[in-house]
C-alpha cells in the first residue's frame, strides 16, 4: 500500500520472484519528494519529478497496479478496504508515508502551507506567484511588505533548500518580471527553533549554510519558536510578530494518522511500532516500511528519509519471500550513506561517512545523486535541461499560476487553500511547539 519510495521498491523486489504483487496508491504516479521544493519554487514542473506507476511496472511480470485510496484494513480477515473494492491479501506491506506535524501550534494546520504532496507544491507555487501579482497593484507599503514576506518554519534540510531556492527565484526572475516592485520590500525569513541550521549537521557545515543563506538575502533566525500562525502574520514566542501572508511549514512530519484508525499500534509521533523484522506485533503477515514505520537503531528512531524507506521496502519484500519458503524473517539494518543539503547555486553541504565538504564540490555531488536517483530517462533529461537553463540564464523555465482542480470530496473554498491532513485539525488545540526529531530531511539518497 503506497507507491512512494518504500512501497515501490518493495513491489519491484517482489516482482522479480514468483509471487503476485499488487501496488496500490491513491495517485497513479510515484513522486520524487526530495525535489518537491523545486516545484514550489517554480524551478521544476510537477511532471519532472513524478513518474506513472504503471509505466514503472510495465516490464515486471509479477507486479500490477491499482489506483485506489485505502480506507480501512481488516487485519483479522486479511482484507484491505479501498475505494470501491476490497483487496484480500496473504501478506501486506504498508507504506503510506507521513503528514506534516504542526506540534499543536495554533493556526498552523489551518494557515501554514505544508509541503508534502504534489498538490501542495503546486498550490504553494501558485500562491507565491499570486503574492507578487497582488503586490504589484497594492497601494499601501504595509500591504506590499506583507504580501512579499515569506516565512519558512523549520531550518532542517527541506526548509534550507526551499529558502535558498525561493531567494534565487525572487532575486532573479521575479524581480525582473516585476520591475515596479522595490527589492527592499521583499523578505524571505527562515525560522528555526533550535541552534544553527540545519540542526544535526557538524558546526562548520551549519555555519557555512547560515552564512551562505544570509548572503543570498535570506534572514535566518535561530532559537525562533513559532507560537501562532494567523492569516496575516506569524507570531514568535518572544513576542515578535512578522506580518506575512505566506508561512511555509517544514518543521516536522509524523506518521500517516490513518494507521491508528486502522488499528495498528502507534508511537507518539504517529508511526507504527514494528518488530526489528518490520512486522507488526502479532501479525507476522503485515509489514510496515518507510516514514510510517517506527524502527529504533542505537536507541533512536530511524529518520524519515528516502534511503530508509527504500532499504526497508526491499528488506520487507525479502522477508516475505523467506516466509513463503518457510524461513524466519531477518531483522532490518540501516546502511546510512550520509547527508546532503543544497543551499543554492554552487552551494551545498555534504556529510558522507567521515568526509565533510561544502560549496561547489558538495553541490556537484548533490546534483549527480539526485539526477541518478530520479526515475525515468525522460525525467532525468528534463530536470537536467531545467537546471542548465536556470544556471546559464538565471531564468526559471516555469512560472505559471495553474488553478488546482479540487477533488469532488474537498471542503469549502476557505479550507481548500491548505486542507489539514487527517488528524491534524486536533493539533489546533494548543501545545508548545518543539523541534521535531523528524525535522531534518537529509538529502543523501
Ligand atoms: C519536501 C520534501 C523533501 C524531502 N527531501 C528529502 C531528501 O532530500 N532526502 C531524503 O532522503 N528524504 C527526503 N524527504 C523524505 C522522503 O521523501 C520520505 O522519507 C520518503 O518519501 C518516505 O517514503 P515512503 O514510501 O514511506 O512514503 P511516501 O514516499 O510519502 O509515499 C507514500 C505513498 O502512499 C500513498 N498513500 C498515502 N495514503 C494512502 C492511502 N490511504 N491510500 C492509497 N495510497 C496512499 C501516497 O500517495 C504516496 O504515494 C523529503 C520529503 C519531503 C516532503
Amino acid at each position: 500500500m503506497g507507491a512512494g519510495f518504500g512501497g515501490l521498491w518493495a513491489a519491484r523486489a517482489l516482482a522479480q520472484t514468483p509471487v503476485d504483487a499488487l501496488l496500490v496508491d491513491r495517485n497513479n504516479y510515484h513522486a520524487f519528494l526530495p525535489l518537491l521544493y523545486q516545484v514550489a519554487a517554480a524551478e521544476l514542473e510537477p511532471e519532472d519529478i513524478a513518474y506513472p506507476v504503471r509505466s514503472i511496472l510495465r516490464t515486471l511480470r509479477h507486479a500490477r497496479f491499482a489506483l485506489a485510496d485505502v480506507e480501512a484494513i481488516d487485519l483479522a480477515g486479511r482484507v484491505v478496504k479501498a475505494t470501491e473494492r476490497s483487496i484480500p491479501y496473504d501478506f501486506l506491506i504498508l507504506a503510506t508515508g507521513s503528514v506534516s506535524h504542526f506540534f499543536g501550534v495554533p493556526g498552523a494546520a489551518r494557515y501554514a502551507f505544508p509541503l508534502k504532496t504534489m498538490e501542495q507544491g503546486i498550490g504553494l507555487r501558485n500562491h507565491i506567484l499570486g503574492c507578487f501579482e497582488r503586490a504589484a497593484h497594492e497601494p499601501s507599503a504595509e500591504g506590499r511588505r506583507r504580501a512579499l514576506t515569506f516565512a519558512i518554519v523549520g531550518g532542517g534540510p527541506t526548509g534550507v533548500e526551499f529558502a535558498g531556492a525561493l531567494a534565487e527565484l525572487i532575486r532573479g526572475p521575479l524581480l525582473r518580471d516585476f520591475p515596479g516592485l522595490d527589492p527592499r520590500e521583499v523578505c524571505v525569513v527562515l525560522l528555526e527553533a533550535r541552534e544553527g541550521i540545519p540542526p544535526g549537521l557538524p558546526e562548520g557545515l551549519r555555519a557555512y549554510t547560515e552564512g551562505r543563506l544570509r548572503r543570498m538575502g535570506v534572514e535566518v533566525r535561530v532559537r525562533a519558536v513559532v507560537a501562532e500562525v494567523t492569516p496575516h502574520a506569524v507570531h514568535l514566542r518572544d513576542g515578535t510578530v512578522i506580518p506575512t501572508e505566506t508561512v511555509v511549514w517544514t518543521a516536522g512530519v509524523r506518521g500517516d494518522p490513518s494507521a491508528r484508525v486502522w488499528g495498528l499500534p502507534t508511537a507518539a509521533d504517529g508511526r507504527v511500532k514494528v518488530l526489528p523484522t518490520l512486522q507488526v506485533p502479532n501479525h507476522p503477515e503485515v509489514y510496515v516500511v518507510g516514514d510510517l514505520a517506527c524502527v529504533e537503531e542505537g536507541g533512536r528512531p530511524l529518520p524519515m528519509v528516502a534511503p530508509v524507506a527504500i532499504q526497508q521496502g526491499v528488506a520487507a519484500a525479502r522477508n516475505i519471500l523467506r516466509q513463503v519458503r518457510g524461513a524466519d524473517p531477518q531483522p532490518f539494518r540501516y546502511r546510512d550513506r550520509g547527508t546532503m543539503v543544497a543551499i543554492g547555486r554552487n552551494a551545498a553541504v555534504a556529510c558522507l561517512g567521515r568526509r565533510r565538504f561544502s560549496g561547489f564540490p558538495a553541490w556537484i555531488v548533490w546534483l549527480s545523486v539526485h539526477i541518478f536517483k530520479l526515475i525515468g530517462f525522460r525525467n532525468r533529461l528534463l530536470v537536467m535541461i531545467n537546471w542548465a537553463w536556470d544556471y546559464l540564464f538565471y531564468e526559471r523555465a516555469v512560472r505559471l499560476i495553474l488553478p488546482l482542480q479540487a477533488r469532488p470530496s474537498s471542503q469549502p473554498a476557505a479550507e481548500v487553500r491548505h486542507p489539514p491532513a487527517p488528524g491534524q485539525a486536533a493539533e489546533e488545540s494548543g501545545g508548545a511547539p518543539k523541534p521535531g526529531p523528524d525535522g531534518p530531511k537529509p538529502s543523501a539518497l
